[in-house]
């Protein structure tokens, strides 16, 4: 009998989890299945014990359970504690979860190993301060960036969350007016952890934020560019990329906290955006 393993969110009929994790257990020669699994809201309890009285091994969770999927499991990761949301949860023998946040390394290994890019000594702005950012704050200022600054929508999230991990580094929160407060002052990086991108919305962005040469990340995917992305292309971004990277890394991580086994991740992205046509350049 196989393993078994699911990704569970609302919506999720479009999640890409299960090809992804279906492609690694090939490659590794594992034998599981993965599947996905729509919770309605209220109901991630419930569904979760269900899995697991069909003898489930581990769990994805996507938008909107990370931060109640935290407050379930028994026992979590030094990294999964702080960020107060997780991506993946590991079902030990005896029955109890094991809760990690592998969305900070998978968006980290994408731009440095996948995209050859930097985070030490720069200037990264970050927006948005939900699930996302929260979940990736970390692994950003374990890279040394010169100054990290956050900015919300919802100004107290980011400020909550700048003071949440300011023992890890140069950091900075507030609503998007902090940008107009420093006319001149631009980043090398810019990371949008919003959902405003599926809405086909742009962020409350000041012009001449972007530094020469600087780059613009969009966790986000899709066959076509994003606004955001639009946006980054506008300001000149030498490199104007999107989430696919992100995810395909973060479920290479998750892979390995299940199975003990790392799997390649560049000829599933290539193939992903192969069958997609999606963009980033
Ligand atoms: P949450 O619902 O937890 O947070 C949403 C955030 O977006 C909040 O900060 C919210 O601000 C902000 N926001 C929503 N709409 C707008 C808007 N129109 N303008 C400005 N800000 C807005 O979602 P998550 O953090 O979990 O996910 C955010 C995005 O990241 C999603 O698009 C998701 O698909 C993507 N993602 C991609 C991953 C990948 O592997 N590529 C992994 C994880 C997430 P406020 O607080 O004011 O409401």
């Amino acid at each position: 009998m196989p393993d078994r393993y699911a990704v569970i969110g609302n919506p999720i009929a479009h999640s890409k989890s299960p090809q992804i994790h279906t492609v690694f257990a090939r490659q590794t020669g594992h034998d599981l299945t993965y599947r996905a699994i729509l919770a309605e809201r209220g109901a991630l309890e419930e569904t979760i014990k269900t899995f697991q009285s069909q003898g489930g091994k581990g769990l994805n969770i996507t938008i909107p359970f990370k931060a109640e999927a935290w407050k379930l499991v028994q026992q979590r990761s030094p990294r999964a504690q702080r960020a107060r949301a997780i991506n993946t949860i590991a079902i030990a023998e005896d029955g109890s979860l094991f809760g990690e946040n592998t969305d900070g390394a998978g968006l980290v290994r994408d731009l440095l190993a996948n995209h050859g890019g930097h985070i030490a000594s720069q200037r990264i702005l970050l927006l948005g301060a939900g699930g996302a950012a929260s979940g990736v704050m970390e692994a950003l200022l374990a890279e040394k960036p010169a100054f990290l600054a956050v900015v919300n929508r919802t100004a107290a999230k980011a400020v909550e969350l700048a003071a949440r991990f300011d023992q890890f580094g140069a950091i900075t929160g507030g609503g998007y007016e902090l940008l107009m407060d420093y006319p001149g002052y631009s980043f090398n990086l810019i990371i949008n952890a919003t959902a405003s991108s599926l809405q086909g919305e742009l962020p409350p962005l000041p012009g001449k934020i972007l530094s020469p040469g600087g780059w613009t990340y969009d966790m986000m995917y899709g066959s076509e560019p994003t606004a955001f992305m639009k946006w980054g292309q506008s300001q000149g971004a030498a490199r104007s990329l999107d989430g696919l990277g992100m995810l395909v890394e973060q479920a290479a991580e998750a892979f390995f906290i299940w199975r003990g086994i790392r799997p390649q991740t560049t000829p599933l992205l290539a193939q992903l955006r192969r069958e997609a046509g999606s963009f980033s350049r």
